[in-house]
């Protein structure tokens, strides 16, 4: 008898592949390199005690915030995703 399984290590592949890839976009979105010391949206000035605080850092306060916001809506799963992997 056939049991129709045959087909869930391809779907397993796939999900493992929209994992990775939702990893790498993670990652592609890390800030890297010394941060800025003008806000890269509204040239405003970071503070340095906020340069330490964020490695990388290439936004203001406010613009980081509504940053933060836009992403919130789309990605909060990913989010999640980046969280556990740098726990491995
Ligand atoms: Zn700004």
């Amino acid at each position: 008898m056939a049991t129709g399984w045959a087909g869930d290590s391809a779907v397993q592949d796939q999900i493992d592949a929209t994992i990775k890839d939702a990893i790498k976009r993670v990652r592609s979105q890390l800030p890297q390199g010394p941060g800025l010391a003008r806000c890269e949206e509204c040239d405003a000035e970071i503070p340095e005690a906020r340069r330490k605080a964020v490695p990388g850092v290439r936004l203001c306060v406010s613009c980081q915030e509504a940053h933060d916001a836009e992403q919130g809506g789309v990605s909060g799963y990913n989010r999640r995703g980046s969280k556990d992997s740098q726990l491995r």
